[in-house]
């Protein structure tokens, strides 16, 4: 047993069992903190690792709001969860192409794990790029702001609340015999969102409501936009979408706490509201198939393919496929896409116009 499995359970002993919430919250904070999971050899490949055409789009769809906001003479680019840094690296790379845009970048990161800063660090050095790190949005310095999150929000934890004929009770970890054990606290609560029936799962993301509400009230104030990917959908949903994975393959959550990558499925619908209750606009849902499409990631997959051997060219299609492909087979719609802005921004590249449809009842 890892030395945090034996403080965890020491913690359960002297305080009860931990809210999911806070359960997550551990183990995230512990996993990241100590690895780089990414990439082949680690827990999961993001669309980023997976190819330079990612973070190359995202690039020419920041020069291109940054022109729609009137080109300010310096932009806040902020990415929240950066990973290794290799979309900030190939987007700014991209974005070269507006001189104007290059000029007025300031680099911003906002990271909570040592081991990805450095990697970070390293990959932006290679790139010629500077950049600076904060632990959250509140150090930002003010000013228009440009922001990336891509498989970020998803790796925050939820509350989770269970239907029960008493009402919504809360999901909580605790120990039965030698096993982490999923339990109910006693007492329900009462939630705006009805239980249909005994066992129904609500998940409730108040960490990333909290940021997305911060993040409408920056750019209202201060201008810009906000590019948010993630697996997930337009809610409200019940259901349990809790899930660990270690080394590509799916574990049980509880089985190795801090030793596996947890995630929920985004529900865009709270980010959205958050952030529209700020005075910020909501563009989407778009999946991220159709996002890539519009972008043009057909074209510069040709223009890769003109200047590489025929195995790089299949390894190009295979990207191309992975990243826009419907269903299980790739990421094109199961990944989605939302954006925010300032008011004054009524339409972005890639996206829909207006605000997401309302939520189906
Ligand atoms: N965006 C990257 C990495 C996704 S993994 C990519 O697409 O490859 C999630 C990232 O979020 C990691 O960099 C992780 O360290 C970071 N992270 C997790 N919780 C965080 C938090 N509360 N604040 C800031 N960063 C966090």
């Amino acid at each position: 047993m890892t030395e945090f499995e034996k403080g965890l359970r020491q913690l359960i002993a002297l305080e009860g069992p931990l809210t999911v919430e806070r359960y997550m919250g551990l183990c995230l904070g512990h996993y990241y903190a100590t690895r780089d999971p990414l990439g082949a050899d680690g827990d999961f490949t993001t669309a980023p690792e997976i190819s330079q055409m990612f973070g190359e789009l995202v690039g020419l769809w920041l020069a291109e709001v940054w022109t729609a906001m009137d080109r300010p003479a310096t932009v806040r680019v902020v990415e929240i969860g950066p990973g290794r840094g290799t979309l900030m690296a190939d987007a700014l790379r991209a974005a070269r192409i507006l001189p104007g845009f290059q000029a007025a970048l300031d680099v911003h990161l906002v990271e909570t794990s040592p081991a990805l800063r450095e990697r970070q660090r390293a990959v932006l050095a290679g790139s010629g790029l500077t950049a600076q790190w904060h632990d959250d949005l509140e150090s930002l310095p003010d000013g228009p702001v440009l922001l990336v999150a891509n498989e970020f929000f998803d790796a925050l934890p939820v509350r989770q609340y269970v239907a029960t004929d008493r009402g919504w009770c809360e999901r909580l970890v605790g120990i039965e015999g030698a096993a982490l054990t999923f339990g109910l606290r006693a007492e329900p609560e009462s939630l705006p969102q009805r239980p249909r029936r005994p066992g129904d799962v609500l998940e409730v993301p108040l960490a990333s409501i909290a940021i997305a509400r911060a993040l409408g009230r920056r750019i209202a104030r201060d201008g810009g936009a906000a590019l948010l990917i993630d697996y997930g959908y337009w809610g409200p949903a019940l259901g349990d979408t809790l899930q660990a994975l270690r080394r590509h393959e799916y574990v049980d959550p509880l089985a190795e706490p801090g030793e596996a990558d947890l995630t929920t499925h985004v529900d865009f619908h709270h980010l959205a509201r958050a952030a529209a209750a700020e005075g910020a606009r909501a563009h989407g849902l778009a999946t991220q198939g159709d996002f890539l499409h519009a972008l043009g990631i057909s074209a510069r997959a040709e223009a890769l393919k003109r200047r590489a051997s025929p195995p790089q060219a299949e390894s190009i299609e295979r990207a191309l496929a992975r990243l826009t492909n419907c269903g299980e087979t790739g990421m094109g719609s199961l990944f989605k896409v939302l954006a925010l802005s300032h008011p004054g921004l009524e339409s972005l590249p890639g996206l829909p116009v207006g605000t997401p449809r309302p939520a189906e009842s």
